[in-house]
């Protein structure tokens, strides 16, 4: 069967998580879907200890309740001087009704004396696909290593994307764009991991 007529839903709320997901599916032919496009989408309780238990609970507890494949990842920022945190709480850092202005400016203001050579930080996301038994059929991780900026810069992602600099480029990834993002970021990176697993449950005929 071809991909072409694989439907795969995405079990993200967040709009600009959403988009880069969908973007870097599409080219390999299968019909994404997001929560949007469904009446009663579950809101899943992100409670897991893990980057890797919250992405498997999205994508599990989604497909069974809406009876669809479902990809879901789970991702945020390790501030090294930070000894990794933010981490699963990087939506949250400044709050549960945080908006990433203000995790911005909360990160900025707790980095404010670290020198340059102390704020090294990652981006990681763990991705997990689920049949629609909620079965997890599918898992991949990436990285993407940086910097974080004394000021923010530039308004392309989302996120903590103004004030994260790839030091090989000398640029945040909201000055950097979509076009970079997808091949450098730890979305996209998990994401090219994963497609070959999807590509393949797809030829072997057991996605319906
Ligand atoms: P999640 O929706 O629980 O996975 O939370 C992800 C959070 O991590 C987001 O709200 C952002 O704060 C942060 N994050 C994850 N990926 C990115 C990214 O690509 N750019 C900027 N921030 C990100």
């Amino acid at each position: 069967m071809s991909p072409a007529a694989l439907n795969l839903t995405i079990g993200t709320t967040n709009l600009a998580k959403g988009r880069e997901l969908a973007e870097l599916l599409r080219p390999h032919g299968f019909h994404v879907q997001t929560l949007k496009d469904f009446a009663n989408p579950l809101a899943v309780v992100e409670d897991g200890q893990t980057f890797a238990a919250n992405a498997q609970k999205k994508a599990s507890q989604q497909a069974k309740h809406l009876g669809a494949w479902v990809l879901a990842d789970d991702s945020g920022i390790e501030i090294d001087a930070l000894g990794g945190k933010p981490g699963i709480y990087s939506a949250r850092f400044a709050g549960e009704e945080a908006t990433d202005e203000d995790n911005n400016e909360k990160l900025l203001a707790v980095l404010s004396k670290v020198p340059w050579e102390k704020r090294g930080a990652q981006y990681y996301c763990h991705v997990a696909l689920a049949d629609p038994s909620g079965a997890i059929r599918a898992e991949s991780s990436g990285i993407c290593r940086g910097r974080i900026r004394f000021e923010a810069a530039g308004t392309n992602g989302f996120g903590y994307d103004p004030l994260f600099e790839i030091v090989e480029y000398h640029r945040t990834f909201g000055e950097l764009g979509p076009s970079v993002k997808k091949v450098i970021s730890h979305r996209g990176r998990a994401m090219r991991a994963i497609v070959p697993l999807l590509t393949h449950l797809a030829g072997s005929g057991s996605w319906t």
